[in-house]
């Protein structure tokens, strides 16, 4: 295990910024401060935007070819420090080592697929007297905004689309997680022109102060829906354009002839993959009443022997809550369904120390309960019995998110006919938590606004320009 990172840098303008001021980072599996990362000022937000905003006509300007190269060589470099990086990512995020790793790997290589997607221009007439071309341009300086509990691919869902439409960024990690998201931004600033790509971390007042400012064009903002709205509100005020991909609600829906050996593990991972804090993760399972018992028994036993502990360490699966706050909600949301009288059914024994809190699912809640209607983004599996499939589409489909689902069945085209029911973004038949460089990530209802991902995502970077051209004849 490598120690504490020494005076990670911001970067502003193609150079490590110098910082005045700190923020703490702790290690979610020991709650201990183990490092400090740079707390922007207005001022170097200023400098951020200006030293992007004067990068934006060249780097427009940059044949699309050497955009993508420099993409390449970045993605080249974040996957020769893998090693590196991932031991960083363990220390502030907390995830168990092969899944850090993973994340590295993953951003990686979608930084590099992405610049498989081209830009088309559409024409839109071609005729006798004329041409019409609608060209897709870069928007300007771009505010990119990303949460802590998958900081890295996350990141790269907004670097690689907006450098590669001709955009300039400046980043914000989030303050849980900053550090690994720096080091990056020291490794590969150089692949860049200078402003190109810049990364400020802060704390809680560095977001709003991003959104506000008059500088950028647009704001790719992941996270939460309650932030989501207060970024939607700020961009209202000059008309920023604005991707949200915010929280959900996810229901999977599970018919009666699946094999619930064969399905088990799947479901349990498709739940509790880095600890349960997955935007996309099933919050809510649905299981038809005549396995429902069978299932449960199993993914009970999964929770009890599944390893839960401090990432660093050999062996464990799932790590602890990634930050205090988060711990805290839903250490809230457990109590108050004890004191409703809900059943808990526990997992194994977890840490005493920092952030941890064993992996529970709750036979059976009430419809109405917390632990069903909010997400928890947290260890916590609410398990619903079913047994008419009208009305348990129904109650999947009733809830404020819209982000994705899935459905279980040895038959897929019945499947197919559920999937095709729910109303979200995305819908896995018997699968979970797959996405691509090259399918969009769209949140339906209150889950998002926009895409991210694929050649809708990337032309979220840009807006149409339609130029119309006279033919020679009709001069
Ligand atoms: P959060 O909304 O608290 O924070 C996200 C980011 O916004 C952080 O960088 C934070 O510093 C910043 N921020 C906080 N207040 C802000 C403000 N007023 N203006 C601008 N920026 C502000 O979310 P979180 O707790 O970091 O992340 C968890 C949430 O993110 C969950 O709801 C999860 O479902 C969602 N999420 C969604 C996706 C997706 O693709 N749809 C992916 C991952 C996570």
């Amino acid at each position: 295990m490598s120690s504490a990172p020494q005076g990670l840098s911001m970067t502003i303008d193609g150079a490590p910024a110098p910082a005045d001021r700190w923020i703490d980072v702790r290690n979610p599996a020991t709650g201990e401060v183990f490092a400090q990362a740079p707390a922007a000022s207005a001022a170097d937000l200023d400098r951020a935007v200006a030293a992007a905003g004067r990068a934006f006509p060249g780097w427009a300007a940059t044949p699309v070819a050497e955009r993508k190269a420099a993409l390449q060589r970045a993605s080249g470099i974040i996957k020769a420090h893998a090693d590196e990086l991932a031991d960083l990512f363990v220390q502030e995020q907390g995830r168990p080592l092969p899944g850090a790793k993973a994340e590295i790997l993953g951003a990686a290589m979608w930084m590099a697929a992405t610049t498989l997607l081209d830009i088309p221009v559409e024409v839109t007439e071609d005729s006798a007297t004329r041409r019409i071309e609608v060209h897709h341009v870069p928007l300007g300086v771009v505010c990119g905004i990303v949460p802590w509990n998958f900081p890295v691919l996350l990141a790269v869902w907004k670097i690689a689309p907006a450098l590669l439409a001709g955009n300039t960024l400046v980043l914000k990690p989030s303050p849980f997680t900053p550090l690994t998201t720096l080091r990056i931004g020291e490794l590969i600033h150089g692949c860049f022109p200078p402003g190109v790509f810049n990364i400020l971390s802060g704390g809680d007042e560095l977001g709003p102060l991003m959104t506000a400012h008059k500088g950028f064009a647009k704001i790719s903002f992941t996270g939460s829906t309650a932030t989501g709205r207060r970024v939607m509100e700020s961009a209202a005020k000059d008309l920023k354009r604005i991707t949200l991909e915010l929280g959900g609600n996810d229901a999977a829906i599970v018919l009666p002839d699946v094999d619930v050996d064969a399905v088990a593990d799947q479901l349990f991972e498709g739940a509790f993959h880095n600890t349960a804090q997955v935007c996309v993760a099933t919050k809510r399972l649905y299981i038809h009443e005549d396995i429902y018992d069978r299932l449960r028994d199993r993914l009970h036993r999964l929770a009890k022997e599944t390893p839960v502990g401090d990432g660093a360490q050999q062996g464990v699966r799932y790590g602890p809550v990634q930050n205090e706050p988060q711990y805290r909600r839903v250490r809230d949301l457990l109590a108050d369904a004890r004191a409703g009288g809900l059943t808990l059914l526990e997992g194994g024994p977890v840490p005493d120390t920092g952030y941890f809190i064993p992996l529970t699912l709750v036979d059976n809640p009430p419809e109405d309960s917390r632990v069903v209607v909010e997400e928890a983004f947290g260890p916590v599996l609410p398990l619903l019995k079913w047994s008419d499939l009208d009305d348990v589409i129904a109650r999947a489909n009733d809830t404020e998110y819209g982000l994705a689902g899935a459905v279980w069945s040895a038959d897929v085209s019945k499947a197919l006919e559920v999937a095709h029911r729910l109303d979200t973004g995305t819908v896995w038949i018997n699968q979970n938590l797959q996405s691509t460089p090259f399918t969009p990530l769209a949140g339906a209802k209150q889950s998002g606004f926009g895409q991210e991902n694929g050649l809708a995502g990337l032309m979220e970077f840009t807006r149409p320009k339609s130029i119309f051209i006279p033919k020679d004849s009709a001069a």
